[in-house]
């Protein structure tokens, strides 16, 4: 069977499908069961839970350190929780029904007790409290419990959709793939995958409904193609990809040490996008000069509650210190659009990406912005750091956010903590707005790093994760390439640095336009890093800029699309 999607990580897979969160768990009453077989069956059930999550809880103390872990320890003690095992012994020696109805009951009746009290965090414990003893249900009832942290045989993972503590978690050896309903490629999942260099296509719609656990599927993570138990041509087909695919590979990895540069000397400093300290494994592997961009939301999302100071301390100085010397650009949090903070309750609206989020929440809500901001100029000391804001629109709020710096290095200041006073200050520019007076902004700051991924959105008009309407989604259109063309030209008369850290920034064909624009920088998804130095090292920087204003004046974005592949022919 075939299928089609939005191809989100580059990469032939080849593998069996492993489905998650498909079991549905429907616990039916029995009774008159001997008391004592279930009372048997339920302390088994525990005792292999009990086994799990101490595995689980190794592990994320190994990746993530005591905090993460300490939750594991909270889910143990629930698990032995005195009071809750002897409701549920009583439940079935005094109703003679099977462990897991008893379970079930007395659970809900804990549970409801915790979402009703007042106070929040004894209402989330309501979430710990099921979390744990689902895992008993689906013990006791022999449904197959898929820990993404235990896995170790190879899979290509399919889900609706995949949050990032899964992918945290989940043991990277093993899954050679992922594949999902939803999203789209600029979505977070999309994003992910590409940082942990998994193949992954998104935006399926019908895999998880199509798909069998077991089941052989093939597919290709550029452009988009699936093949559930393809037939025996299909799959030598994809096995001469595949093997091609790591040739190419090998001779990338040549380039590792290699400056990348034009033919006549221009430089380009090829800096990768992470999100977590995790992905600074595929940052060092593929060879990136720098950190262009850290998205630090990914530190915010998938818990109950936001960040201390201190812990982000921990955090930001942990990726700095690992970076030995090469340059950090932290983006403050952006959140809002398709990624939320469900404890950060904000109501919902009619169009998310155009509402509350990034600089707009960190500017209204200080005790967020002021926490972040401190943590990053503590962490500043250990290295070289920018901090960048995104989703810029006017120098008001640029203005707005330098007064909340300074006004954090007054209060360190006061309290004798240091900070770097080194620290380069620069912006997102993914806001039509902000590119049209690129001029002017550049005074105000040190860099300007440009978010491709939402400048295209706004530019265009084009909800970047919304699958209908992704053909307009197009990095071609030529009124998005005017506006790069404007902001490199306004970061370069003022003299400071310009990149590109959308996902742009990798394309091969727009190599050209971005060497012609002078953009000495560009920041990506670490996979890509070997290929874009081998794109730049056979430019001409005098011949891109020459081709520059040909471009600039086509009409559409086929005729752009074409011109710059003609232009690479051409030189080749
Ligand atoms: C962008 O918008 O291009 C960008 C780099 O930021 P994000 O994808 O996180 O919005
Ligand atoms: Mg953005």
């Amino acid at each position: 069977m075939e299928l089609h999607g939005i191809g989100a990580s580059a990469g032939i897979s080849i593998g069996k499908v492993l489905k998650i969160d498909s079991a549905k768990l429907e616990i039916k009453r029995i009774d008159n069961i001997n008391p004592q077989d279930h009372l048997a069956q339920l302390a088994s059930a525990i005792e292999t839970s009990k086994l799990e999550i101490s595995k689980i809880k190794d592990i994320t103390f190994e990746k993530f350190g005591n905090e993460k872990a300490a939750i594991f320890d909270a889910h143990l003690l629930i698990l032995e929780d005195p009071e809750i095992k002897s409701q549920v012994e009583a439940f079935i020696n005094d109703n003679k029904v099977n462990a897991s109805f008893a379970l079930k009951s007395v659970m809900d009746n804990f549970i409801t007790l915790f979402e009703s009290m007042d106070d929040e965090y004894m209402k989330e414990r309501a979430l710990d409290i099921k979390d744990v003893f689902t895992r008993v249900l689906n013990h006791l009832e022999g449904i197959q419990i898929v820990d993404l942290s235990l896995l170790d045989e190879e899979v290509v993972l399919v889900a609706d959709d995949l949050t990032p503590s899964q992918a945290a978690i989940m043991n990277k050896n093993a899954v050679i793939g992922f594949l999902t309903d939803k999203g789209g490629k600029t979505s977070h999942t999309a994003i992910m995958a590409r940082s942990l260099e998994i193949p992954a296509v998104v935006g399926l719609d019908t895999i998880t409904s199509q798909s069998e656990n077991g089941s052989t599927v093939v597919f290709d993570g550029k452009n988009g193609d699936v093949y559930l138990n393809p037939n025996q041509e299909l799959l030598s087909h994809y096995k001469n990809l595949k093997e091609k695919e790591l040739k190419e590979k090998e001779e990338l990895f040549k380039l590792v040490g290699v400056e990348a540069k034009t033919t006549d000397g221009f430089k380009v400093e090829v800096a990768g996008n992470i999100g977590s300290f995790q992905d600074l494994d595929s940052f060092f592997k593929n060879d990136a000069e720098s950190v262009g961009l850290y998205r630090t939301e990914f530190l915010f999302l998938d818990r109950d509650s936001m960040p201390s100071e201190d812990e982000q301390f921990e955090e930001y100085k942990r990726i700095i210190q690992k970076l030995d010397g090469k340059k950090c650009v932290i983006r403050t949090l952006d959140i809002g659009g398709d990624k939320n903070l469900p404890y950060l309750k904000v109501e919902e609206e009619e169009n998310p990406f155009l509402g509350y989020r990034a600089i707009r929440i960190c500017l209204d809500r200080l005790d967020i912005f002021k926490t972040q901001l401190r943590a990053l100029l503590r962490a500043s000391v250990f290295g070289p750091t920018g901090i960048m804001f995104p989703m810029i629109s006017s120098l008001e709020e640029l203005n707005a956010a330098k007064e909340i710096l300074n006004e954090c290095k007054t209060e360190l200041n006061n309290e004798g903590q240091n900070y770097s006073s080194e620290i380069k200050l620069g912006i997102m520019i993914e806001i039509p707005s902000a590119a049209l007076m690129a001029d002017l902004l550049a005074k105000h700051v040190d860099f300007f790093s440009m978010g491709t991924n939402d400048l295209t959105q706004y530019t265009c008009a084009v909800d970047r994760i919304n699958q209908k309407i992704s053909h307009l989604y197009n990095p071609f259109n030529p009124g998005l390439l005017r506006l790069i063309k404007m902001t490199a030209d306004g970061a370069n008369k003022a003299g400071i640095d310009i990149s590109i850290c959308g996902s742009m920034a990798h394309f091969p064909e727009l190599i050209p336009f971005f060497i012609g624009c002078k953009i000495n920088k560009l920041s990506m998804s670490p996979m890509h890093i070997l290929k874009t130095k081998r794109n730049i090292l056979n430019k001409n920087q005098a011949d891109c800029e020459k081709m520059i204003s040909n471009l600039l004046n086509l009409e559409t974005a086929e005729e752009t699309k074409n011109f710059l592949e003609k232009f690479i022919e051409d030189k080749k």
